[in-house]
């Protein structure tokens, strides 16, 4: 049996521990944008597919009899290439999705439908940003002149960015110490997130609430119409344990 699992996330790692001791044929699928990637136990194959066509192709090839989208919540175009794929080759597909972040008493969150959207309200927040939304997408905050960008990615972002910016190469977990002093070292008043949830980066929530800091929070691309979904790493291992793939 060969499962293959898009990964990009914690969960997809996670996922691939949990099925490392099964007899089974697990591949992770990693995009390549990160240049030293934590890798995952198990067949590791990196680069695009070449859209939906491609994956399919792929999964003929490779003769897979499960797929599990764990890439994350805002990876919508592999998303969406392999509900294409996985339909036109009947081979049973899962979304493994972590649930989004919700508000608590005491957030001041202002929801964006884009990154777009979230540069658009940024001048009426603050003057000081920490952004979180990783290094893909920079463009969109770039004409943004009179603010000053505190930017957190993996690896160092290109240009178009903001033309203020300080660049913090970081990957999470990330305590809440950690942002806690983070927001007051460089005098924050607004942070941006991707609504991406999960504990690993949602301390950084905690901190805005109690420094009183606003975050506009992006709201996530949907699943694609038909697609089952898991919240969990156990749930989707029991659905690949259930497509026969596994104990
Ligand atoms: P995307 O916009 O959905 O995908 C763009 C293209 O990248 C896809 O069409 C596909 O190329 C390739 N691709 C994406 N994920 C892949 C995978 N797991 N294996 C093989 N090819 C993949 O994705 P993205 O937003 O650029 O994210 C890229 C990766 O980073 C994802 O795997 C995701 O899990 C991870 N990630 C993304 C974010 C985020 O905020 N977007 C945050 C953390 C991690 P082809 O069409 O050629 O197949």
């Amino acid at each position: 049996m060969h499962v293959l699992i898009l990964g990009g996330t914690g969960e997809a790692r996670s996922l691939a521990e949990l099925l490392a001791g099964q007899a089974l044929r697990v591949t992770t699928s990693l995009a390549g944008r990160v240049a030293a990637p934590r890798l995952p136990p198990g067949e590791v194959r990196i680069g695009g597919f070449g859209g939906a066509d491609g994956l399919a192709a792929w999964l003929r090839e490779q003769a897979v009899d499960a797929v599990v989208d764990a890439t994350h919540p805002f990876a919508g175009t592999i998303s969406f290439n392999a509900a294409r794929a996985a339909a036109a080759t009947r081979v049973p597909l899962l979304a493994l999705r972590r649930p989004g972040w919700v508000p608590g008493e005491g957030d001041d969150w202002h929801e964006a439908d884009s990154l777009e959207h979230a540069a658009s309200l940024l001048p009426a927040l603050g003057r000081r940003v920490f952004l979180t939304t990783g290094r893909m997408g920079l463009a969109a905050f770039a004409g943004l002149d009179e603010l000053w960008f505190l930017v957190r990615s993996v690896d160092a972002p290109e240009a178009p960015h903001p033309a203020r910016m300080e660049v913090l190469l970081d990957r999470g977990p990330f305590s809440l110490a950690g942002e806690r002093e983070l927001l007051r070292r460089h005098r924050v008043d607004v942070l941006v997130t991707k609504d991406s949830g999960g504990a690993a980066t949602a301390p950084k929530l905690t901190a805005a609430r109690e420094a009183g800091v606003p975050v506009v929070v992006v709201r996530r691309p949907g699943v694609p119409e038909g697609v089952t979904v898991a919240e969990g790493v156990e749930e989707a291992a029991r659905w690949v344990a259930g497509r026969g793939c596994g104990a």
